[in-house]
């Protein structure tokens, strides 16, 4: 396959100017082409009231997706240059709910809520809903097939994958990000059952304080500061907060389990994404999020 070498001039994150410098084969035995493809709207009459910017696309609003001409929306390359499929199909997921609402002649600009749910997964004193053992195994390397077969056929496949027994437990690694940990201040007796459990000390009861200090004073250092951290109201007994630093905890629950009066929960996240036609809804959550 021959490529063209280009040179570009750029404004404003567009191309101005090109202009091909060279060549370049690339021997292949298929090319799959799946390239992004120009903006063009030659075929769309001036005349219709769609305003188009000095680019030649199309003037859309960013949040509803309507063009210049009300009943007429864009989303995708279309919209607003050149972004991926993943945009694209938000694009459309959003465009859907303003036509929705144009039709039923509301508000665009009124969009519908994201909600997000929790419910406890707390089956029994201990008994979870998904499964938080914390191990401490190593992490095993994915067996391969080795070099002196490799030599002998170099078209098989190199990675020979565990075996059932071992992808369950590797799965049991698995985070369960959906799960999270919820804490109620007013519940906290200060016993620190939860602070001695912590298998990664991610958990520190002190005095509140300017977050850059504080996270030195907890019991692992905080140093990564583009996680926030979790800082509790004041507890009832002394006033000092419950801090967690979210980078380290591994859901495990261990913290929810030994907890004597349940101020520490897990609850599994169910996030609710707007769909055309949604009535409004508000947020149900009612615990704090850690
Ligand atoms: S769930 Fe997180 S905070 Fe609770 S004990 Fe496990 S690692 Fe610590
Ligand atoms: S175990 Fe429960 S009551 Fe004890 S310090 Fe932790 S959150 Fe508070």
């Amino acid at each position: 396959m021959v490529f063209e070498q280009m040179e570009y001039e750029l404004k404003d994150g567009r191309i101005t100017a090109e202009r091909v410098t060279g060549e370049e084969l690339v021997p292949c035995d298929d090319v799959i082409l799946a390239i992004g493809q120009e903006n063009a709207f030659p075929w769309i009459e001036r005349d219709l009231g769609i305003e188009f910017d000095k680019w030649s696309v199309p003037k859309v609003d960013a949040k509803t997706f309507q063009s210049t001409r009300k009943e007429v929306f864009f989303g995708g390359d279309a919209a607003f240059g050149p972004k991926n499929i993943i945009w694209a199909v938000e694009h459309g997921h959003q465009a859907a709910i303003s036509v929705h609402a144009f039709l039923q002649g509301k508000s665009l600009s009124e969009r519908p809520a994201s909600t997000v749910k929790l419910s406890s997964v707390k089956m029994g004193v201990h008994e979870w809903a998904y499964s938080n053992d914390y191990a401490t195994l190593e992490r095993r390397l994915v067996p391969h097939v080795s070099l002196k077969e490799r030599f002998k056929k170099v078209n098989i496949e190199v990675e020979l994958g565990f075996n059932p027994q071992q992808a369950a437990q590797e799965a049991q690694r698995c985070l369960n990000c959906d799960v999270q940990t919820v804490f109620e201040a007013k519940l906290c007796i200060e016993c620190d059952a939860c602070i001695d459990v912590c298998p990664v000390d991610c958990l520190t009861i002190t005095h509140d304080g300017e977050e850059a200090e504080l996270r030195t004073r907890l019991r692992a250092p905080a140093r990564v500061t583009t996680q926030p951290l979790y800082v509790s109201k004041a507890l009832k007994q002394t006033g000092r907060v419950m801090i967690k630093d979210e980078n380290l905890c591994v859901h495990c629950g261990l913290c929810a389990e030994r907890c004597p009066t349940a101020a520490w929960d897990m609850q599994k996240s169910t996030i609710h994404w707007p769909h055309a036609g949604d009535g409004e809804s508000a947020c149900h959550t009612q615990r704090e999020i850690a």
